[in-house]
């Protein structure tokens, strides 16, 4: 027999203020991202249009997009998002595509699709691979991870751009998809879209532009005449895209569009099954019930902010990254890596240690991503951060000011120590560092009580592991500790001795 856990099911419900009050009361240990001090993670465009969003949301809250049929309202609604977004993207009536719950979910789909399109036009082809930029985001890791196809990675640019020559040297026989970002996220610069399509179609293969932060972005940064290259189906040989909607389209989380040149190359992403018991299957992508609140609420986004509102909060953001871009190059030491095209920035360093400076930052309230090859703290900067650029530079001058600059000896003996332990432990949230010591400690047989305090402490106790070569295996075994239930951090609930009855009419009179 085994010990059930140790959380169970409340005997009696709590009543609805009750849970409300803690869920409330839950979100105060939170980033305060509605503060402006969150570099990623959200995206808002005010209160306004939240409202809006929330009534959009639980108009379709019950309803299930599974099955287009049943809610021919949905079916309409998700085509309406696709087919605006293939125009703003430059797609003709023919492009077509889905909307799933993410970037994620979106490129893992244009990969499937990939792989589908090639075992349909080549004759068993095994062991397939993809060649992307060293930039390109992690999901294509993880689809090749699921689908079983190898991720070819080529080191960019000294301008942090795909390297097309590498690229075209790393293609072979067994390439399938070749890969480029608009832009990248580690440092917000787009890719040669145009060289690294051409590449694609010279070989009859597939070319997938990963636009998920910059789909709903660039288009309206180049209305503002701002130069962008080109990037998406007016280029040719570009065959599938991914867009978020749930980041620059500002709607809420679970909203992306993947897009196909045509409805020929979609039909390799669906999945259908006809010997079920339960029915004939048929499902679009990874998800099986989708939400029809995302969906409805990504439509009212577009129809609300409509393109006018889009350049509109564009143009506001661009000004913003404007003033941060020449205040952080004006703090000595400091500089935003490469020439970055839209609001997606990195601020790296020659001679100060950025790690140390994000810890000064996070101590004066502020959230930035920790970024590694090379060192840097992330920027991205949406509409909610409008308006916040001088308070943010004041305390990254201070920050930096506090930071000793390293001489240049030090500096090529940590470059050198960076490359031995690998400076991705520096990368983690502090929360995982917590964890993931916590793991460090037990392998060197520590108990949990000799654990130091200070992040720069531990970050020495995990490099000082003996084979600490497997930091992956750390990272999934500190998640998983991070995932499981404490009781020591059981939600508490309030609970009101409530004269209810009592109280409502009195509500009413009100
Ligand atoms: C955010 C992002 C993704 C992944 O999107 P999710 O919505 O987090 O799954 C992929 N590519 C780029 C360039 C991104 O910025």
């Amino acid at each position: 027999m085994t010990t059930p856990s140790d959380k169970t099911l409340p005997a009696r419900g709590h009543g609805a203020e009750d849970i409300l009050e803690a869920l409330t009361a839950l979100r105060g240990d939170d980033v305060d991202w509605e503060g402006g001090k969150v570099w990623s993670l959200v995206f808002d465009a005010g209160g306004e249009h939240r409202r809006l969003l929330e009534r959009a949301y639980t108009t379709f809250f019950a309803e299930n997009a599974l099955n287009p049929t049943a809610f021919p309202s949905l079916r309409r609604l998700e085509n309406e998002v696709v087919a605006m977004t293939a125009h703003l993207l430059g797609g003709s009536p023919r492009v077509a595509g889905s909307m799933t719950t993410g970037g994620t979910e979106s490129i893992l789909m244009a990969v499937k699709t990939a792989r589908e399109h090639a075992r349909a036009h080549r004759w068993r082809l095994e062991r397939p691979q993809m060649v992307l930029p060293e930039t390109a985001h992690p999901a294509f890791d993880k689809a090749a991870h699921y689908f079983g196809v190898e991720a070819v990675r080529v080191k960019v640019g000294k301008d942090y751009r795909a390297d097309v020559r590498a690229m075209k040297k790393a293609i072979g026989r067994r390439t399938i998809l070749v890969v480029g970002s608009a832009p990248s996220y580690p440092q917000g610069v787009v890719d040669p879209i145009t060289e690294i399509a051409a590449l694609a179609a010279g070989r009859g293969i597939l070319c997938h532009v990963d636009a998920c932060v910059g789909g709903f972005m660039l288009p309206f940064v180049r209305a503002l005449g701002r130069r962008v290259p080109p990037f998406d189906f007016q280029v040719p040989g570009v065959t599938s895209m991914s867009v978020d909607l749930h980041k620059y389209g500002y709607t809420p989380k679970g909203a992306s569009v993947v897009l196909y040149r045509d409805a020929a190359l979609r039909k390799h992403q669906y999945f259908a099954t006809t010997d079920w018991p339960g029915g004939i299957y048929c499902s679009p992508s990874m998800t099986g019930t989708r939400s029809g609140g995302a969906i409805a609420a990504a439509w009212a986004s577009l129809q609300h902010l409509g393109h006018d509102g889009y350049v509109g909060i564009a143009r506001e953001v661009m000004d913003t990254v404007d003033v941060l871009r020449r205040g952080i190059d004006a703090i000595p030491g400091l500089c935003v890596l490469g020439d970055p095209e839209m609001s997606v920035l990195a601020i790296g360093s020659e001679s100060l240690d950025v790690y140390e400076i994000g810890d000064e930052m996070t101590a004066r309230g502020w959230h930035l991503d920790r970024q590694q090859r090379p060192a840097s703290l992330h920027l991205t900067v949406n509409r909610a951060h409008v308006g916040g650029a001088p308070r943010f530079l004041e305390d990254l001058r201070a920050a930096a000011a506090l930071v000793v600059p390293k001489p240049p000896l030090d500096r090529a003996l940590e470059q050198a120590r960076d490359v031995l332990l690998g400076a991705a432990v520096k990368v983690l949230p502090a929360r995982l560092v917590t964890k993931v010591t916590q793991v460090a400690a037990s392998a060197l047989g520590m108990g949990d009580g000799a654990l130091p305090e200070r992040k720069a402490a531990m970050y020495g106790l995990m490099a000082s592991l003996p084979n600490r070569g497997d930091l992956r295996t750390m990272v999934i075994d500190a998640f998983d500790r991070l995932t499981r239930y404490e009781a020591s951090e059981e939600i508490s609930i309030p609970h009101r001795a409530e004269p209810e009855p009592a109280a409502r009419p009195l509500e009413l009179v009100r």
